[in-house]
């Protein structure tokens, strides 16, 4: 059989084994794809049933998870952990709490993790987790009794070598401390390796919180300068405006690009003078509100918009950092159309396939997010070291830190796809490297 029609055979399997699971057959498909260019030239990775068990999450949970809201009603919400790959090192990944999540969502972002952690070069295996528990509008002692019931079962899942969770949407610093609390409590033990975007003073690493949004400026640079130009004078639209955005915007105008539009599920604004982000933490990080207020706060020529939109202006360099699906085919028309030359996913899977096409049909340079949002996860591998070593960091060797492995990310990626006669092709380069990492030492191990 040809490579080809092997890997559809794979496919077609796939989407009867996974029904119902839309998300993770997107992220399937576009990895498949990138097998066949290496399957074709290095048939031995077709032996001892590699793809067969890469695609299939060594272990998954799903739990019930029950807690008192703030008027004494019991709710129920549901829990998960997809244990994807632990070939490389301990399950790595965050938690998502958003009430759109369900299994097909956390195995998409288990299975995208698995070549996100690989391509950090750092020891850590795919996994992520998470609950269809909404934190918009609760109180605080409503998220602590969530963590804590959430933790009650996922705690003897856990563990330094094991599998170490961290954030994603809706699960921050704040969150992180009370599940880290509910975790030292039932195991009565201080393992600060348990989790990490931890708060500094208990185990924390400098540069966590910035690490994503950063990373994805980073290897954003590294892009824009591989082809001869600088981020400086561009207009930059970074879209959302959680932890992934805000850094993301900070980094950008830090390296001298002025951000002209932001967003949140509701709505987007447009600031052509660039985000002032001091007010922009204030708003989201401090008092936990919508980008509206940050547009009637900042005043002046910054405007707010509601519904979507944000890809209608007109940038250089586009990062959607918000979540998955965001920027479909007309979206990235509309940006080819407006003269965007860049575009890097400091979400994960923020492009729909449609538009990822487009992009590569104009030859708009592209980095998929297993690349350019890696950040995050290789400065947690960072914490971890910390937390191993009884040690820590500062910022700017830790900042340091992250900006080499962007860049030896990028060299990588980039290698990797001229390699397999995709040169510019930075999915094809992303999958690939990936993948063969992780297949290597799936094979030296044996088919377990
Ligand atoms: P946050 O919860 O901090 O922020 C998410 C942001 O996206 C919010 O501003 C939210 O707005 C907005 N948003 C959600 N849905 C939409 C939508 N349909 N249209 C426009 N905006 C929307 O999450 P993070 O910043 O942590 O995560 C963002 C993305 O980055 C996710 O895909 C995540 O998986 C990925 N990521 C995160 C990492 C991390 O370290 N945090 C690491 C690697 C990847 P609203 O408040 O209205 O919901």
């Amino acid at each position: 059989m040809s490579v080809d029609l092997q890997i559809s055979d794979y496919y077609n399997k796939l989407l009867k084994r996974n029904a119902g699971e839309p998300e993770f057959h997107q992220a399937l498909s576009e990895v498949l794809d990138s097998l066949k260019i290496v399957l074709g030239k290095d048939p031995h990775y077709a032996d001892y049933g590699l793809v067969e068990r890469l695609c299939e999450p060594e272990r998954q949970f799903i739990f019930r998870v029950p807690w008192t809201d703030a008027e004494g009603n019991i709710r129920v919400n549901r829990g998960f952990r997809v244990q994807f790959n632990s070939a490389l090192g301990p399950y790595k990944g965050g938690l998502r709490f958003h009430p759109s999540v369900n299994l097909g969502i956390i195995k998409f972002l288990g299975f995208e993790q698995i070549f996100k952690n690989s391509l950090t070069s750092l020891p850590i295996g795919g996994g992520k987790g998470g609950s269809d528990f909404d934190p918009k509008g609760k109180t605080d002692q409503e998220i602590m009794r969530f963590c804590q019931s959430f933790m009650t079962e996922l705690y003897r899942h856990i563990g330094e070598y094991r599998d170490v969770p961290a954030g994603d949407i809706g699960v921050g610093g704040r969150e992180i401390g009370y599940l880290f609390g509910q975790y030292r409590r039932l195991s009565n033990q201080h393992e600060s390796g348990v989790l990490t975007g931890k708060g500094l003073s208990w185990g924390g690493s400098l540069v966590r919180t910035e690490a994503t949004g950063y990373g994805t400026v980073y290897i954003t640079e590294q892009m824009v300068q591989a082809h001869g130009e600088d981020l400086s004078g561009a207009r930059a639209i970074v879209s959302g405006s959680g932890n992934v955005a805000i850094y993301a915007a900070a980094k950008a105008q830090e390296l001298g690009a002025t951000v002209v539009a932001m967003s949140d599920s509701a709505g987007y604004v447009t600031t052509p003078d660039g985000v002032d982000i001091e007010l922009l933490k204030d708003v989201k990080e401090n008092r936990r509100q919508r980008i509206s207020t940050y547009a009637e706060e900042a005043g002046g020529n910054v405007a707010y918009h509601a519904g979507a939109g944000i890809w209608s202006v007109a940038a250089d360099v586009a990062l959607p950092c918000a979540t998955q699906n965001e920027l479909d085919g007309d979206a990235a028309r509309q940006l080819i159309d407006n003269g965007v030359k860049y575009v890097a996913e400091g979400a994960n899977m923020p492009c729909t396939p449609e538009a990822v096409h487009a992009f590569q049909d104009s030859h708009v340079n592209f980095v998929p997010g297993k690349a350019a949002n890696a950040g995050g996860v290789a400065t947690s591998a960072l914490e971890m070291q910390q937390n191993a070593s009884r040690d820590s960091w500062s910022f700017d060797y830790t900042d340091d830190r992250l900006r080499q492995i962007m860049s030896n990310i990028f060299t990588n990626i980039d290698k990797t796809a001229a390699e397999y006669d995709r040169e510019g092709d930075y999915v094809a380069g992303a999958n690939i490297a990936g993948f063969k990492k992780v297949a290597d030492a799936m094979l030296a191990q044996g088919v377990i």
